[in-house]
């Protein structure tokens, strides 16, 4: 179906037009009629899909730009994500006289508070900073129609239910509800019951074009030998833009230091960084004014870098999930990508689990090691002397999540994934 097909305002055609968007993504041609028609829905979707368009372009056309109060709240659980959201909004609407504007932590609440005076019709919000205005501005939720939850399973991992929950008793009002999420755990499942009006669920993980324009490459590698083996693939590949994976901010700045003295235009980008530098470097990344970006697993979730060609995981990513999200920053939208992985011999049992969940035939650089003595399955738990409490998870690197209330903290602590340090 083609964009000219549906009755949108000229100024969203017109933008559409100007970015050569011409037909719909199988998310958005199922989607749309459903959110335009006002009813709630859950639409489990990845990245890629197209599903911030999916989302933001019904509700472009349906807030009133006479009305200067929040009328669509979109929750994301990163700031990158809310960033990269409120561009994808902004270009949609640019020919329109709505006005959109994102909220996040690490940023002055009191540019943000003067903005909000002005009136702005869609906020995109991270859900701790959401709730600090609330509490101290004059920012209110009443005339919200349209409530967005973009990688849903994303926030509640993060701890972001109470928050949540907060956020939907503010909205007591009639209003629509989307929810968007890659998984369905029980907590969407409880959200969906308690705070959904009878939604149509949308399972759009299996249409979705499975990417095989990407290619799963793995080189063993010697901890001594790694550097020396990164710059021969990169004179190899001849990438036009790279992301390097590393499994904390520690191994980001020796990674960093290294290679700034071996090619030009390389960043790093990891949560030690103070929002200003994170915003100009993500936005910088993606016009492409970076050519090697060193990241923690903080630009592997849902980011959008549609000129990536190779995605460098220097460090093995901690479980099939994180590989998952690291790899699907290239080959985007049927475009070409390779991911090349770097093993050393201690971790083929992570590997064959990474591999077997993902369903992938890993195609080695060099020699294929013999993995078959090494164990996919999950460690066995010792037993605890009778009495003994487990100690609870720690974080590793101590710091505060994003933007996150007290209950937040608390419910992160029983986080059940391990977390690296980013
Ligand atoms: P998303 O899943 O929202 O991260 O979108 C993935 C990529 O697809 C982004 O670069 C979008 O700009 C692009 N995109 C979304 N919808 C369309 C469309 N209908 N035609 C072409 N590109 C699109």
């Amino acid at each position: 179906m083609k964009f000219t097909e549906l009755d949108l305002k000229p100024g969203i055609l017109k933008a559409l037009q100007k970015k050569g968007y011409e037909d719909l993504t199988p998310i958005q041609e199922q989607t749309f009629p459903h959110v335009l028609s006002g009813k709630d829905l859950i639409a489990l979707a990845q990245t890629g899909s197209g599903k911030t368009a999916a989302c933001a372009i019904p509700v472009v056309q349906s807030v009133d730009p006479s009305i200067k109060e929040v009328q669509a709240l979109i929750l994301v659980p990163t700031r990158e994500l809310a960033l990269q959201y409120v561009d994808e909004i902004a270009w949609i609407a640019k020919e329109t006289d709505v006005s959109t504007f994102a909220v996040y932590g690490g940023f002055s609440m009191d540019i943000q508070k003067s903005k909000l005076a002005h009136g702005v019709q869609i906020l995109v919000a991270t859900p701790g900073r959401l709730i600090d205005l609330l509490y101290n501005s004059d920012l209110r939720l009443a005339e919200v129609r349209y409530f967005v939850l973009d990688e849903a399973d994303e926030m509640l991992n993060q701890g972001f239910l109470t928050d949540i929950e907060f956020v939907f008793s503010c909205m007591i009002h009639e209003h629509h509800t989307m929810l968007f999420s890659a998984t369905m755990p029980n907590e969407i499942k409880h959200l969906s019951k308690n705070y959904l009006d009878n939604p149509e669920i949308f399972e759009l993980i299996a249409d979705q074009k499975a990417p095989s324009s990407l290619k799963h490459c793995f080189e063993q590698v010697a901890p001594r030998r790694r550097f020396e083996t990164l710059l021969k693939l990169i004179k190899d590949e001849d990438p036009k833009q790279v992301i390097l994976f590393c499994s904390s901010r520690r191994n980001c700045d020796t990674l960093y230091d290294h290679l700034k003295k071996e090619v030009k235009s390389v960043e790093q980008i990891h949560g030690g960084l103070d929002q200003n530098k994170r915003t100009s470097l993500f936005r910088r990344f993606k016009r492409l004014d970076i050519r090697f970006l060193v990241a923690t697993d903080i630009a592997s979730r849902g980011l959008d870098f549609s000129h990536t060609d190779l995605v460098i995981n220097y460090d093995l990513p901690q479980n099939p999930e994180a590989y998952t999200h690291r790899t699907g920053r290239t080959a985007r939208m049927g475009r070409e990508g390779k991911a090349v992985t770097f093993v050393g011999n201690r971790d083929f049992g992570k590997l064959k689990m990474i591999l077997r969940v993902n369903r992938i035939d890993a195609e080695w650089i060099g020699e294929t090691p013999d993995m078959s003595k090494a164990s996919a399955g999950k460690k066995k738990r010792r037993r605890r002397p009778s009495g003994k409490k487990r100690p609870g998870p720690k974080r590793a690197d101590g710091q505060k999540a994003e933007g996150q209330s007290a209950t937040a903290k608390k419910k992160r602590r029983r986080r059940r994934k391990p977390k690296t340090q980013e």
